[in-house]
């Protein structure tokens, strides 16, 4: 980074060009529309509470890409799902956990993702927690009496407080304790796992072989009550979350050699291989049709909440956006897309997919647009290397009103991103693709793969702004006499090697996954 020419701007400084009559009064529609005729709150509803989360390889996945196409043509916009893969077909079904012993108390967790099913009944069992042990040896000599148990494998969290709310009330010292304290813990922890001979991953396959009936996880997001949750590593046993309270409770009873018991209702069902899609929709271009400004952002979401901000969000503004250039636009001079991708969360396998299978598409960017961190206004855009991304985005953003902009900071050329989201995939291409990146609104604590990750948590005005900010870029985009440069920059040395740093190099999806 320190080598390269890098330099922040407010927009305000760029380069003006004098706009025609014609564009301020379709970009004035745009804004018109997406205030006065927005469907957000609509769509939020019908995608995250109607259908909800959207796990690939489940129904609900494939109701959404239907949904998708379906309310595309409500708008007179053609869609359609593309097929590129096939997965682990599942469905989540009911989660019960219960505390029967020394006391009932119904508890809050649910199973993890491709998690096998329990009968209707449930297991019931006694809970155990893994010992402190000294070496691998100790350790499997411990491991035989898992044999019809719950086993809990994840660390017990000394509080169940975020920081910042540590920060806000405790005194200084005591705080200093907590982390101090804490960091000893993890360290004791980690030294605890290497001595079992095991990693956090493989000690599931392992209690499961040794007659363990079940495992009980706890993967705390530092926000009160969050857990994130994620895909279980267990073949036939069941895999459970518990939100930090109850689940530490447990655990101190353990402990304390009370023999809690829990029983566990865990109901899924397999369906087999099952196609993987990307919906793509569209409005032909009338000048320059093999020309594209895609809109991007991936349709999939982990399934512990409904994926409301990861990534429903960046699925709704792109779904908006292209709603509104529909309607005051109707007839771009470039081809502009919508990519609703899927299985991003695995590893960005349905915008691979497509960079894969659409060469012919991939050369004729003009820009992609991609929103993929939350529901917050967007406070910041990079270069991604393009030498010249400077000359054309500062155009485009030029023309977008300040009350939508003046809180994003732009970076060029910046760097290319090598992975976090679909743009990348473009980006490794060569193509000219952009992350609109947004202000965090706990993000990472609260709704990112997280059991909160809901409705709720959507900041519908936001939102708004970024469907304005999407459909103004897309239109400038689309508009411009000039195709955009796609010239690399001569990127840094890297830190840790002293090597030049190299583009990155497309990748190939994963055609065939969750086996
Ligand atoms: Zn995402």
């Amino acid at each position: 980074m320190n080598q390269i020419k890098h330099f922040l701007l407010s927009i305000y400084t760029l380069l003006s060009i004098p706009l025609f009559a014609q564009d301020q009064a379709i970009i004035d529609q745009i804004i018109q529309e997406a205030n006065e005729n927005s469907q957000l709150e609509i769509l939020g509803q019908e995608l995250m509470d109607g259908i909800g989360p959207r796990l690939v390889g489940t129904p609900q996945m494939k109701q959404a890409h239907d949904w998708a196409v379906k309310t595309y043509a409500k708008w007179g916009i053609s869609a359609q799902n593309e097929a590129y893969g096939i997965w682990r077909g599942w469905e989540r079904g009911i989660t019960h956990i219960d505390m029967i012993f020394p006391r009932i108390q119904t508890l809050k967790g649910t199973q993890l993702a491709w998690n096998p099913s329990t009968s209707k009944k449930g297991v019931t069992a006694e809970v155990v927690v893994l010992p402190m042990v000294e070496d691998s040896l100790a350790f499997a000599k411990w491991l035989p009496t898992v044999k019809g148990k719950l086993v809990m494998v994840s660390k017990l969290e000394g509080t169940g407080r975020p920081d910042y709310n540590w920060k806000e009330f405790a005194t200084e010292a005591s705080f200093e304790k907590m982390k101090e304290e804490r960091a000893a813990a993890n360290k004791a922890w980690r030294q605890n796992m290497r001595n079992t001979g095991y990693t956090s991953r493989t000690i599931h396959q392992a209690l499961e072989e040794a007659g363990a009936v079940g495992i009980i996880s706890s993967y705390w997001s530092k926000g009160f009550g969050v857990s994130k949750i994620f895909s279980a590593r267990t073949k036939t046993i069941p895999t459970v979350d518990l939100e930090l309270e109850d689940y530490s409770m447990v655990y101190r009873l353990a402990v304390r050699g009370e023999k809690p018991q829990l029983t566990i209702v865990a109901q899924s069902k397999e369906l087999g291989e099952v196609p993987t899609f990307n919906t793509i929709a569209q409005i032909k271009g009338s000048e320059k049709p093999e020309e594209y400004v895609i809109l991007s952002a991936h349709f999939d979401s982990w399934d512990g909440g409904t994926g409301a901000t990861d990534n429903g969000t960046g699925s709704l503004i792109m779904m908006e956006a292209l709603r509104i250039l529909k309607k005051v636009y109707p007839n771009p001079k470039r081809t502009i897309m919508v990519g609703h991708w899927g299985s991003e969360e695995q590893g960005l396998n349905g915008s691979r997919a497509f960079v894969e299978d659409h060469p012919e598409i991939v050369e004729n960017v003009q820009a992609v647009f991609n929103q993929d961190n939350g529901t917050g206004r967007v406070v910041k855009i990079t270069g991604q290397g393009f030498l010249h991304a400077y000359d054309y985005l500062g155009r485009w953003l030029h023309q977008v009103p300040k009350d939508v902009t003046q809180h994003i900071e732009t970076e060029f050329p910046g760097t290319p991103g090598r992975g976090g989201s679909d743009y990348a995939s473009f980006v490794a291409a060569g193509a000219p693709a952009f992350s609109l990146s947004s202000l965090s609104w706990s993000y990472w604590n609260y709704t990112w793969h997280t059991n909160r990750d809901t409705y709720d948590k959507i900041v519908f005005d936001d939102v708004r702004n970024n469907a304005i900010l999407t459909a103004i870029l897309a239109y400038m985009a689309s508009e411009d006499p000039e195709k955009t440069s796609r010239e690399k920059s001569v990127l840094p040395l890297s830190k840790r090697s002293d090597q030049q740093l190299q583009w990155p190099t497309p990748r190939s999806p994963n055609r065939k996954g969750g086996q």
